[in-house]
């Protein structure tokens, strides 16, 4: 869920006043760029989906109060994944109309329903008769009420003559990307697992890590597919759908003001998201004030 209060230099606001805060000159950030970050985290946030960024958290906890709780994100810390979202879309938007680039495909959002029996099949041909995404929302909740989990994931660009994913991403410095995350495996395993489960070839996966003045490109050693949707994918999309029943109304309400996780749920991992043992020093967990193990570790 995206922050429900958005601050700024000692002060915060609602997430839909913040840009008029700043049109106004009540808060001293730049309008535009505000518009552009707030516009990029409310542009896709489907609670039915299981997504690959999901696939791999250090912390599934942090997704719960993320959910549950009214939190606050200072808005320089939004910044760095909306640069990479104007950068990515601009960089794709140049080349999808060029004709070099025949064959591929930009910005693909692949959906498939995972069955209770642990069948897997695509979705795509019925969005294309229908895109209609309140039909969508609909019919997956139909399929999850049925016990079904929707895996969906978005690829930056795929070569479909040469069989050729390819993943974007930006970081204030690339120097320390030398090789690619556990994270990210699994993120372009799922990618590569949605594409061919469409009837695309995929033989590998390239990630270009870049900022602003230098790019490095690392290639994806890829499982091997049967191992990985058996060991891997399937049960841990099993999980987080199980934890995505505790992010129901009924569960915030006996829940309210009550920060342990309900029973049955992980506990909360101390990791490089609040720990601030990280590249650049800082805390992510937006949710951090508010987490049981943080406020029991003073
Ligand atoms: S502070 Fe750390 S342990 Fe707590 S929810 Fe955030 S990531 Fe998880």
């Amino acid at each position: 869920m995206p922050p429900t209060r958005i601050s700024y230099l000692g002060k915060s606001w609602p997430i839909d006043d913040f840009v008029a805060a700043c049109l106004s000159g009540e808060c001293s950030f730049p309008a535009t760029i505000a518009a552009t970050i707030i516009q990029n985290l409310q542009r896709y946030d489907n609670h039915q989906t299981i997504s690959g960024s999901q696939l791999h958290q250090e912390c599934d906890y942090k997704a719960l109060l993320e959910r549950t709780l009214d939190y606050t994100k200072e808005i320089t810390d939004l910044w760095p994944a909306s640069f990479r979202g104007a950068n990515v879309h601009g960089l794709l938007e140049t080349c999808r109309d060029d004709p070099r680039f025949n064959g591929w495909l930009f910005e693909q959002r692949f959906f498939a329903v995972l069955t209770p029996v642990g069948e897997i099949y695509p979705l795509r041909e019925i969005l294309n008769s229908v895109p209609d995404w309140e039909f969508f929302e609909e019919m997956c909740h139909n399929l999850r009420q049925d016990g079904c989990i929707i895996l969906s994931g978005a690829l930056d660009a795929l070569d479909t003559m040469n069989g050729i994913g390819h993943d974007y991403k930006t970081k204030s410095k690339v120097g320390s990307y030398t090789e690619v995350s556990e994270s990210w495996l699994h993120q372009m395993s799922e990618y590569t697992f949605l594409a061919r489960l469409h009837g695309y070839k995929v033989n590998g996966f390239r990630i270009t890590v870049m900022d602003a003045t230098s790019a490095v490109v690392l290639e994806v050693q890829l499982p091997i597919e049967e191992l990985w949707v058996q060991d891997y994918l399937i049960p841990r999309a099993r999980k987080l759908a199980k934890h995505q029943e505790f992010m129901t109304e009924e569960i915030l309400a006996v829940n309210d003001g009550i920060l342990e996780p309900p029973q049955g749920f992980p506990e909360p991992i101390i990791n490089y998201l609040c720990s601030g043992e990280n590249r650049e020093g800082k805390i992510y967990c937006p949710v951090r004030d508010q987490c049981i193990k943080w406020r029991k570790n003073g």
